[in-house]
C-alpha cells in the first residue's frame, strides 16, 4: 500500500500517533500496543546538548550510541563531528510545517558527486535490507536532474583498484530498539556524505509481526540515504516542536507533503509504484536544487567480482554505477590480454550485472563495462582483469 493512501485513510491526529510509534524518526509516544520505547536516558552533558543545539536539532531524548549521539530520533552525530561545531546561519522564519530541508552541510563537488556506498557483511544473507539497498541507489541515481552518482561496493566482492568507501551501510546486531528501522548520519564538516546507516535487522510491522516487505525496506534505505546526503525531515515542524535553525528551506517545494520519502515516522511505508522515480515530485525537486545535473560530469564505476577463476569455474561481475534511467546501457567485453586470444561482447545486459561468466581456456583477460545514454554525455568504461587458471 502507498503511504498516501495508508496517509488518507486516517485524520491527520491519527495518522500521527500511528506512524510515531514504529518510526524511522519520531520519538512521540502513544497508545500503541507492542513496541518497546527507546532507552530515553539522557546522559549527554549539558555542553554537548548545546553544541547539538546549536546544530539545529531538537534537545529532547538525545542518546549516546557509542562513537554517537542519536537525535530526533534516527539521525546520528558522531561525537568527533561535535568537536568543531560551527553555529549555522539562521533560517528564514515560518509558521506550522516546513517543507523539504537540508542541513547546513552538504556533499561538496569532489569526485563529481560520486558516493561510494558499502554494503557489510552483516547484512549480506538478509534479502529484505539487501535488496532494499540496491533499490534504493538504483532510485536516486535514475533521478533525471540531479548529480549524485551512488556506487554499491559489496564488500565481499574485489576491486582493483580498490573504492574509497564513504558510506557503509551495516545491521544493528541488536543496538537499536525494535520500533526503529534505521538511523543515518548527516553530511560531516568535511562535506562529505554522512558515513554510517544502521539498519535494523529485526524490525518488524507490530500490526503483523512480520518483517517488513521488501517495498518498506526500500522506502527505509532511500529516506536514510537522503539524510547521508543532507536531506532533513520535511514533516520537522509538525511531528517535533518548532525550531528554525540549521534546517535550510529548499525553494521550490510546497509547505507540506504527504507524500515526501523525508517526511518522519514513516517507517512502514511501501515504496512500490512508482519505480525508478522518488516518491515526491518535490523530493525530486530538493535533491536537483541541492546537486542540479552537470551533464558534463563522470560516473566513476568500479566493476566487482573475483580476480581470479578456475578453468570452467563460473562467476559474476558486478558494475558498481547502477541507474534505470531513460536511455541509459551498459556494455560488457571481455578481451584476451597478455597473449590470450578471445573477444566476446555481452549485448544484451542492460542491468549492470555479468551473470554467471566462465572461461574454458587458461589465460588473463580483461573485463570491460561501459556506460552510455544516461545522463551525463560522456560514456565511461570500468575494467577489470581476471587471471583464469
Ligand atoms: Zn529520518
Amino acid at each position: 500500500m502507498k503511504n498516501t493512501s495508508i496517509l488518507s485513510a486516517f485524520s491527520k491526529t491519527m495518522c500521527f500517533s500511528l506512524l510515531l510509534i514504529f518510526s524511522i524518526s519520531s520519538c512521540k509516544k502513544s497508545e500503541a500496543p507492542v513496541v518497546t520505547p527507546p532507552d530515553t536516558k539522557l546522559e549527554v552533558e549539558a555542553t554537548t546538548i548545546a553544541k547539538i543545539k546549536e546544530l539545529g536539532f531538537q534537545t529532547q531524548n538525545i542518546k549516546e550510541f557509542g562513537e554517537y549521539y542519536i537525535v530526533e530520533d534516527d539521525i546520528l552525530i558522531s561525537k568527533k563531528s561535535l568537536l568543531g561545531v560551527k553555529r549555522p546561519e539562521s533560517l528564514m522564519s515560518t509558521g506550522g510545517k516546513i517543507s523539504q530541508a537540508s542541513t547546513n552541510n552538504l556533499v561538496n563537488g569532489n569526485n563529481y558527486h560520486n558516493v561510494n556506498i558499502s554494503i557489510d557483511e552483516s547484512i549480506w544473507g538478509h534479502g529484505v535490507w539487501y535488496s532494499a539497498v540496491l533499490t534504493a541507489i538504483t532510485v536516486w541515481n535514475s533521478n533525471p536532474n540531479s548529480d549524485i552518482k551512488l556506487n554499491l561496493i559489496i564488500s565481499d566482492y574485489q576491486y582493483s583498484p580498490s573504492p574509497n568507501v564513504d558510506i557503509v551501510i551495516r545491521g544493528d546486531q541488536g543496538a537499536l530498539p525494535t520500533n526503529v528501522a534505521a538511523y543515518a548520519e548527516f553530511p560531516t564538516d568535511s562535506q562529505r556524505p554522512g558515513n554510517l546507516i544502521l539498519v535494523n535487522s529485526d524490525f518488524r510491522d507490530p500490526f503483523t509481526q512480520s518483517f517488513i516487505n521488501q517495498g518498506q525496506g526500500a522506502w527505509n534505505v532511500i529516506h536514510e540515504i537522503g539524510h547521508t546526503l543532507g536531506l532533513r525531515h520535511t514533516n520537522y515542524q509538525a511531528i517535533d516542536p518548532p525550531s528554525n535553525a540549521g534546517a535550510n528551506l529548499i525553494a521550490g517545494t510546497p509547505t507540506s507533503d504527504p507524500n515526501s520519502v523525508m517526511n518522519g515516522g514513516t517507517a512502514l511505508s511501501d515504496y512500490n509504484s512508482s519505480y525508478p522515480a522518488l516518491p515526491s515530485i518535490y523530493d525530486a525537486v530538493a535533491i536537483n536544487t541541492l546537486y542540479p545535473l552537470s551533464s558534463s560530469s563522470t560516473i566513476i564505476p568500479y566493476i566487482g567480482g573475483q580476480n581470479a577463476l578456475f578453468t570452467n569455474g563460473q562467476a559474476t561481475y558486478q558494475m558498481s554505477y547502477k541507474s534505470v534511467e531513460t536511455g541509459i546501457y551498459y556494455k560488457w567485453e571481455v578481451t584476451g590480454i597478455n597473449g590470450t586470444s578471445y573477444y566476446y561482447e555481452f549485448t544484451d545486459d542492460t542491468d549492470a550485472i555479468l551473470n554467471e561468466i566462465g572461461f574454458s581456456t587458461p589465460g588473463n583477460y580483461q573485463l570491460k563495462c561501459t556506460i552510455s545514454g544516461g545522463k551525463y554525455t560522456t560514456p565511461v568504461t570500468a575494467t577489470k582483469n581476471i587471471v583464469v587458471q
